[in-house]
């Protein structure tokens, strides 16, 4: 098969002919049709998230198709659609496995990080963690639900536990793929969606207007509304202290990213009145089976770029330089 290879972190990948994977017990081949390119594969490639397993093969926004099943596969079948999402195990044992937070699994191993991805014509997976795609997304409209869209939703739900469901005005700060993919959700609720780009980001600023936004405009400025909660996607910690002066007494800002440059110093009254700061870790398969659910019922329309599986390094330099309003998606 074709694969597009990490050997070293920090250089291209490399694009090689590899033996098509066996699946082991539990697990399936999966014929990639397609696989969204994240931010945090550019955190990996880069040598910004330590220690993958190289060579690698990253990409965890993967849909495709079941060709092949291991031994003692009980729930899927040849020819199921399916999603392989960052969370490709857990141990099922660690105290937070069995207190609910499998996010945060001890033994976890991650798609396209510890285990390899999807940047190939074919992959394997764990079944357990393998989600239906719903029948009105095509592979490459479903592939950006599979870590934008989860991340999104879980830092959407994190915020409305942490505003105890109460939000109607939220923020959003970085309009990529996760963005667009929530703010379609949170509209669908009947909140109003505040979004902020990178300065003079017109472009961006139009997108997230045409999806039913009711503000757009840049990141520093503080729009005449009081927000209830805030969710940051942009890497950026200088974000922090801006989107905690625009939330509300009690209200939430939520980081979203896997990996965030530093956090400024800031007065404690943009803290005091019991605002929080919560960072997002990974997804749980609850979190999957309820963003799948939802998605087609606002119904969520995913906006993607295509490129062949041989460009993934140009996919993640328009990525890097932010010249992408929606998701790349690489096609093998
Ligand atoms: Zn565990
Ligand atoms: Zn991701």
């Amino acid at each position: 098969m074709k694969a597009m290879v990490l050997e070293k972190q920090g250089a291209l990948l490399i694009e090689q002919d590899l033996p098509i994977p066996e699946p082991g017990a539990g697990q399936v081949l999966v014929k990639v049709y397609a696989c969204g390119v994240c931010r945090t594969d550019l955190h990996v490639a880069d040598g910004d998230l330590k220690y993958p397993k190289l060579p690698l093969i990253i990409g965890h926004e993967i849909a495709g198709e079941v060709v092949k099943l291991g031994n003692g596969v009980k729930k899927l079948n040849i020819g199921d659609r399916v999603g392989v999402p960052w969370l490709g195990y857990t141990c099922g044992k660690c105290s937070y496995c069995l207190r609910g937070m499998e996010n945060l699994c001890e033994n976890a191993k991650f798609t396209g990080y510890t285990i390899n991805g999807g940047y190939a014509e074919y992959t394997v997976a764990d079944e357990r963690f393998c989600f239906p795609i719903p029948p009105e997304y095509p592979f490459e409209n479903a592939a950006p639900l599979l870590c934008a869209g989860l991340i999104g939703y879980r830092s959407f739900k994190i915020a409305q536990q942490s505003c105890r469901g109460s939000i109607k005005k939220l923020g959003i700060y970085g309009f990529g793929a996760a963005a667009h993919i929530i703010s379609q959700i949170a509209i669908f609720k009947g909140i109003d969606v505040y979004a902020f780009t990178r300065s003079g980001d017109t472009e961006a600023q139009k997108f997230a207007k045409s999806l039913g936004c009711i503000w757009a405009g840049n990141s520093d400025i503080k729009p005449d509304d009081t927000l209830d909660a805030a969710i940051i996607f942009a890497p950026v910690g200088s974000l922090v202290p801006l989107a905690l002066k625009a939330v509300d007494k009690g209200g939430a800002v939520i980081c979203g990213g896997i990996h965030m440059s530093d956090i400024p110093g800031f007065p404690y009254d943009i803290l005091w009145e019991e605002r929080t700061i919560r960072s997002v870790a990974n997804l749980t398969r609850e979190d999957g089976i309820e963003l799948l659910s939802i998605a087609p019922e606002v119904p969520v329309k995913t906006f993607i770029t295509k490129y062949p599986l041989n460009k993934a390094n140009e996919a993640l330099s328009d990525l890097r330089k932010g010249k992408l309003h929606g998701a790349a998606v690489l096609i093998p």
